[in-house]
């Protein structure tokens, strides 16, 4: 069970009054609040541990490098990997992309080759993929969605043949909510020997991952939308891939020996981190994962689900009011659309009443593309959330309403 009043404490952002109301922050797909625990844990690192790492032979060197590797070895846990070396630092979702795009897109694509990605991608799934076969000559095949928001499976197996290098789709659409059904996939994708990547930002704050049980090739996702600071992420690859795939970006501490004529590399993951990585981000990272597991994914899971459920109940009993992403399967996401007005109009009426939602395209230009729409409302929740900010979300959308009318 969950500790509402005692987690909302522990979120100082969400205790403030926005426009003269009680702040409701919905825009969680964005980014999530940090608790107090990682804010003064990063605040006494830089007062008291604060040294570059891997480089130094002095205490808080060697102090802040235990806690960088410390950091790798929570996330390794958190998602079950087999290897610490799996585990890569990046700035981020997008940052993990590009580096596999290019490196995995250096080593394994050629003139001909395919890639595969969804309809549902954020522009961050889609346009490295897009640029890597631009570069490449290779091409880019899409798998479709239907209009309740759920890739169409049975067309998966014949986009895939003997050119097909990599599928990259992600986990759960951050304008739809639509959980889709990744394990499937990758089973299909391993049938025919094509490795798979996760785009995991949306999954990752939501539901319990295991990669081994998933067997995905790579999985990426960012730690700002799991509670820890902005700027750290995490690319999982498989340690067979990751031997065989050239670095990045060269630089300082991803080198083994550097003479003028040539450079050796380090093995992975050092030779993926080059220059001084976000150390600090990393170990705010940890403390989120350790702030995630005190509370128990699963019960996050399942207030989220809840507050899922009463959400999409109580919106759809309001007039004109259309929601975009009917999935079966749905994490707490509610993109929607009221008729005849505007999503920028709606936005920024909710936001005089205190309410934080998120309007436009939400980096799926495809999605809206589909519905024929140039955007939605998105309210996006996350475990802090509260029964009453689905109720004030509904009032001020009847409000919105009656502005209009
Ligand atoms: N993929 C998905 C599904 C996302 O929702 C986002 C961000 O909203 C990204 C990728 C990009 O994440 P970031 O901006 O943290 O790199």
């Amino acid at each position: 069970m969950i500790n509402l009043e005692k987690i909302k404490k522990d979120f100082p952002v969400l205790n403030q009054k926005v426009n003269g109301k009680e702040y409701v922050y919905l825009d969680n797909g964005a980014t999530t609040q940090k608790p107090i625990q990682v804010i003064d844990a990063v605040a006494d690192f830089y007062k008291n541990t604060n040294s570059n790492i891997h480089r130094g032979v002095h205490h808080l060197s060697n102090l802040s490098t235990k806690i960088y590797e410390d950091a790798r070895a929570k996330v390794q846990k958190f998602i079950n990997a087999e290897k610490e070396s799996e585990i890569i630092f990046t700035k981020g979702t997008t940052d993990s992309i590009n580096l596999v795009a290019f490196s995995f897109g250096e080593k394994y694509v050629s003139q001909g080759d395919e890639i595969i990605v969804s309809a549902m991608e954020h522009h961050s799934n889609l346009v490295p993929w897009q640029m890597l076969c631009e570069r490449k000559k290779a091409r880019l095949r899409i798998l479709p969605f239907d209009k309740k928001g759920e890739l169409e499976l049975d067309k998966l197996a014949d986009l895939i043949n003997k050119k097909t290098k990599l599928i990259a789709v992600t986990h759960v659409s951050n304008s739809l909510g639509t959980v889709n059904p990744v394990k499937e996939i990758i089973k299909t994708a391993h049938e025919k020997n094509v490795p798979v990547l996760i785009d995991g930002a949306q999954s990752i704050q939501h539901q319990k991952i295991d990669v081994q049980d998933l067997d995905c090739d790579f999985f990426v996702f960012s730690g700002h939308k799991i509670y820890a600071e902005t700027g750290i992420g995490v690319l999982y690859g498989k340690e067979k891939f990751l031997n065989e795939m050239p670095p990045y970006q060269g630089g300082g501490d991803m080198v083994d020996h550097v003479t003028l004529k040539k450079t050796t590399f380090l093995d992975a993951p050092f030779k993926f981190e080059a220059g001084t990585v976000n150390y600090v981000g990393a170990y705010s990272l940890g403390l989120a994962i350790d702030y995630v597991n005190a509370v128990g994914i699963e019960n996050i899971a399942k207030h989220e689900q809840d507050l899922l459920q009463y959400a999409t109940e109580k919106l759809l009993q309001i007039e004109g009011l259309t929601i975009y992403g009917n999935a079966k399967h749905k994490t707490a996401t509610i993109s929607f659309l009221l008729k005849n007005i505007h999503h920028y109009d709606t936005g920024m009426i909710l936001d005089k009443m205190g309410i934080a939602v998120r309007t436009g395209s939400h980096c799926t230009q495809t999605v809206m593309d589909f519905f024929e729409i140039s955007g939605t409302v998105r309210a996006s929740f996350a475990f802090y959330n509260t029964f009453a900010d689905v109720d004030r979300l509904a009032e001020g959308i009847l409000k919105v309403k009656q502005m209009f009318e």
